[in-house]
């Protein structure tokens, strides 16, 4: 499945919001994902909230 990534997410659908999101530990503004680097306030349409 091809992943559409936004830059800008829906507020509580932020990759920050997403339980495949860890923030680099110096800057909670970027984090990973699968390998990925991302902004935590993206998001795409592989979303999943936090547990
Ligand atoms: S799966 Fe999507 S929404 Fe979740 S952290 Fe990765 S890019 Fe962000």
């Amino acid at each position: 499945m091809e992943v559409k990534y936004t830059p800008q997410g829906e507020t509580g659908k932020t990759c920050a919001d997403c339980k495949f999101y860890t923030p680099k530990p110096d800057n909670p503004g970027i984090g990973d994902c699968f390998g990925h680097e991302v902004e935590a306030k993206g998001s795409c349409n592989m979303f999943q909230p936090k547990e």
